[in-house]
């Protein structure tokens, strides 16, 4: 094994030493055997949290009641989670109890699809019940055991066949398919937060046109909110939509603007977005409708800063279906005389100086604006004499 299973190499051993088996499993494991970018590092082991307290320094009680704590070493952290079986999710939401089993098996099997649930040891030896490796390989997304009993336990599980389809591009078994099919209302019973995070990670999908096109041939979406208010939303979602959407507040930014009588509130509240996801959302909202008036004039880029430029143009894209050159518009954005306010030669205060007994008051700032807008024009150059001289020509003009 490379990195970075080979950091998990530490802790593995540390528990192996005491006795306990200790597996990498999940995504990281999945990742690996299909060749794409391993994310977060999970670990599982037959020793209880209790028990790794002991074996462990530096550990962070994150799940305890559902067997995962996190433990660090060194500049590294990993999730480690007891063997476990799962009960009824009464509520949808969480497993009602969990029961800490020894056997790794035993929990591969209350795991949702077989691409999910391989476990691999610190020498890369698989331990493959399911045959998750051979879906893998043939591109299939199945659940561990019958698809109707686990997407009934939990049906956050059908949501997320949907995002791995859209994250690997895989087909998604007929059997699993149908169970969807005829099970989707039940994901209105799971919580929104949940349901959130995984249609964010759908739209981020590599093969998010793959995604999407199951979500709408499974009817799920019709257990989605506000998706499920609009019999047009999804097909035009799906004929829109042809990239991965990467930034969340880009995501709703779209949903609002493709249907503009769902307002972002709305989603936000549907989804129940955090305020950052919000916040972005409404800015690039705010910089569309400007790009909407101006264009990409100097203008619109200086107000739209180097770090939302990206998202801006993916915004503009995937709406009017067109394509830029980013680093034209980039270079462009660069080459603009200023790039904030801050970087005038001149503040109000000179402005007042200027004028001998004038107060503080409206026209500073508006003269302030009109300067600035000068400046990106090129219609004026940023130092104090030249505008200052621009100034009291605007004085006198305005006086006549
Ligand atoms: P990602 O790369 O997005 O983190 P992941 O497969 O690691 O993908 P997680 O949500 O982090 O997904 O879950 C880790 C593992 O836990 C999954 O691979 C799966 O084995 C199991 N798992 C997660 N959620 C569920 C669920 N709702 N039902 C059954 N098993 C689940
Ligand atoms: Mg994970």
């Amino acid at each position: 094994l490379k990195e970075p299973f080979t950091h998990a190499y530490n802790v593995i051993d540390a528990l192996i030493q005491q006795g306990f088996q200790c597996y990498f499993v999940g995504g990281a494991v999945r990742d690996l055997l299909s060749g794409k970018q391993v994310g977060d590092i999970d670990l599982a082991t037959d020793a209880t949290p209790g028990e790794m307290q002991l074996i462990f320094e530096r550990t962070v009680p994150i799940g305890i009641e559902h067997g995962t704590i996190l433990v660090l070493d060194g500049e590294h952290s990993f999730e480690i989670t007891t063997f476990r079986t799962e009960g009824m999710y009464d509520d949808f939401r969480h497993p009602s109890h969990v029961e800490f089993v020894r056997d790794i098996i035993e929990d591969l099997s209350r795991r949702d699809f077989t691409i999910n649930a391989i476990a691999m040891d610190r020498n890369g030896e698989l331990i493959d019940p399911f045959e998750g490796k051979k879906d893998l390989d043939n591109k299939i997304i199945q659940t561990v055991g019958n698809a109707m009993e686990r997407f009934t336990e939990d049906p956050l599980r059908m949501l997320r066949g949907i995002r791995f389809s859209s994250q690997l591009g895989f087909d998604i078994d007929t059997y699993t398919l149908d169970a969807i099919k005829g099970l989707n209302p039940l994901l209105g019973k799971v919580s929104v937060e949940r349901v959130s995070v995984e249609l964010i990670k759908m739209f981020q999908g590599q093969s998010v046109k793959n995604g999407l096109s199951y979500l709408n041939n499974s009817n799920l979406w019709l257990a989605l909110p506000v998706f499920m208010e609009s019999e047009t939303l999804i097909h035009d979602v799906q004929q829109k939509v042809n990239r991965p959407i990467n930034s969340a507040g880009t995501i709703f930014a779209f949903l609002h603007l493709l249907q503009s009588n769902f307002s972002l509130k709305m989603w936000a509240k549907s989804y129940k977005l955090s305020n950052s996801i919000k916040r972005e959302a409404s800015l690039q909202i705010e910089l569309y409708n400007l790009y909407i008036k101006d264009g990409l004039s100097s203008y619109v880029l200086y107000e739209t800063k180097a770090v939302h430029l990206h998202p801006l143009l993916s915004l503009i894209e995937l709406i009017e279906g067109r394509t830029y050159d980013f680093n034209e518009i980039q270079q462009q954005y660069y080459s603009l005389p200023i790039k904030s306010r801050d970087e005038l030669m001149i503040t109000g205060k000179d402005l007042i100086d200027w004028f001998p007994g004038a107060k503080r008051g409206k026209w500073v700032g508006d003269y302030m604006d009109r300067i600035e807008n000068s400046i990106l024009q090129n219609q004026l150059s940023n130092n104090k004499e030249d505008i200052r001289k621009q100034v009291k020509i605007w004085s006198k003009q305005e006086s006549n």
